[in-house]
């Protein structure tokens, strides 16, 4: 390495001593990359192709005491800092341009309790990995609807998943978090440490330190139906009418989502895809009205693994190359006139990789009081998501403007609210948005645990101190 030219919080450039750096590259298990070493390039891709961003440094760290070093050493040097988890969110703000990206995603372990019903998650597992170690004892607590998401961004967001109506959201399931704040000490947040502290963490972000590791609770879960049926789009007007009324009689064992799509043999489909988790005749029961309905193309619900369940959409949205953009909102009934809009703003879908969702949070998710946690969207609704994927750049402009165009035709009917994890880059003045009367204390909190906003590149709660 020679003297190093690396981007600072104000946007300036500082130079680091070559010695510096390899002083800080020394006190570190992980390897420290720069551009052109081995394995810098794998390590700074997210998955949003779009996002080509070059870290000066990724400290690649192995665990607790490099997170810690390599906090200190932003802290001082006044270092643009982001934290990469899974690298799944869509602004690929675990990336940053110039500045030290602190990457956790080789920090991997897990520790399954099963007499106390705890899991003890690293920061840098994927919800698949983690549920292959709580599976092998037949637990599992919420986490997200794809294997590949990191569990770490997904939960200090919230976390929307199967489970969600029995269990509550994967935030509601941490017991606590261990982290390292912007003053490089590390703290455990938890119901009796740090309350404050632990309320933020379940919703506001990345915003108040790196979270090294997860300490969830965990359920017993086996049986589970799951699958989904498709209909052509055709058929759209009357499956979403059915679906509304089905999704919203679920009980909490069940939840039911719909995507309007492109089916494998490049068909306009519309599907529900269903999970039932608990005893398979009861399940049965729940699913008949679904499965009788109208003349669908394809019904593959049956008794499956939660492994599976949570891989089931991973095939629709696969791992970096391709582009991405999406917009998302909250809505609280599906109308007639609403289903009008999604069926004529569907027909001009751009390409066969996009996607709209709906995602049905109701049960123990929506039963949380909105104060209990930073997450405070409690209510029996749709979380929304135009997801537009596409291969060639050059049709980026085309891509963008069709999801947001469809966006704005559905906002009139939605709840002016959004999943944090689920805004784009150029949002920031949905933030509030995503905290409705929370958004205060998320600020005092900013102001108490991260003043100098070290960790800013995130869905940033802006300290006022
Ligand atoms: C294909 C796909 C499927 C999804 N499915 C779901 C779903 O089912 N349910 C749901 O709720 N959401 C879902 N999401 C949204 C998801 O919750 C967010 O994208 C989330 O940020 C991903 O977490 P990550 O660790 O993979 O992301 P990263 O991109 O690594 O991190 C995102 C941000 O989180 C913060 N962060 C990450 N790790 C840490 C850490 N250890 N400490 C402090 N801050 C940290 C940083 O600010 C970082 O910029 C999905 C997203 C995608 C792309």
């Amino acid at each position: 390495m020679t003297d190093l030219r690396i981007t600072t919080t104000n946007g300036t450039d500082a130079i680091l001593e070559e010695a510096t750096v390899q002083k800080f590259a020394d006190s570190l298990r992980g390897p420290l990359l720069g551009p052109g070493e081995d394995g810098y390039d794998g390590a700074r891709k997210v998955w949003n192709g779009m996002i080509d961003r070059r870290p000066a440094l990724i400290a690649r760290c192995a665990g607790v005491a490099d997170v810690v070093a390599a906090v200190r050493f932003a802290r001082t040097h006044e270092l643009l800092v982001s934290v990469r988890g899974g690298g799944h969110n869509i602004t690929g703000n675990a990336v940053c341009e110039g500045g030290l990206m602190i990457d956790l995603s080789r920090m991997k372990s897990v520790r399954v309790d099963p007499a106390r019903r705890t899991a003890r998650a690293e920061a840098g597992l994927t919800w698949g990995e983690y549920n292959h170690e709580t599976q092998a004892f037949g637990l599992a607590s919420t986490g997200g609807v794809v294997s590949t998401t990191g569990i770490a961004g997904l939960t200090l967001g919230g976390g929307l998943g199967w489970l969600m109506g029995k269990h509550g959201l994967s935030c509601d399931n941490l017991l606590s978090a261990d982290l390292v704040t912007a003053d490089g000490q590390f703290l455990t947040a938890s119901a009796d440490q740090h309350p404050d502290l632990f309320w933020g963490l379940r919703g506001g972000g990345g915003n108040f330190g790196v979270v090294t590791s997860f300490e969830y609770r965990v359920h017993p879960v086996d049986a589970v139906l799951a699958g989904m049926v498709l209909h052509p789009m055709a058929k759209a007007r009357e499956v979403l009418r059915f679906y509304r009324d089905f999704a919203r009689n679920c009980p909490d064992e069940a939840l039911a989502a719909a995507a309007l799509m492109t089916s494998p043999e490049g068909a306009p489909v519309v599907a529900i895809i269903v999970s039932y988790i608990g005893d398979i005749v009861a399940g049965e029961a729940v699913v008949a009205p679904l499965r009788k309905f109208g003349s669908p193309l394809l019904d593959t619900i049956a008794p499956t693994s939660y492994v599976q369940l949570n891989t089931l959409f991973d095939a629709a949205v696969p791992y970096g190359g391709v582009q991405r953009y999406w917009k998302s909102s909250f809505l609280k009934q599906l109308g007639d006139d609403l289903i009008e809009i999604l069926i004529e703003r569907s027909a001009k879908m751009l390409s066969p990789m996009s996607m709209v969702l709906f995602f049905h949070l109701h049960g123990a998710a929506a039963r949380v009081d909105r104060n209990a946690t930073a997450f405070g969207l409690r209510d029996d609704q749709w979380d929304y998501d135009v997801i537009s994927q596409w291969t060639d750049p050059d049709e980026s402009a085309d891509h963008v403007q069709w999801t947001r165009e469809f966006w704005t035709a559905v906002e009139p009917f939605a709840t002016g609210e959004v999943y944090v994890n689920h805004l784009d880059s150029e949002e920031a003045t949905r933030i509030r948005a995503a905290y409705s009367q929370g958004y205060e204390r998320l600020v005092a909190l900013k102001n108490k645990y991260d003043p100098t906003n070290l960790f800013r590149l995130n869905q940033n709660i802006k300290p006022t101190s």
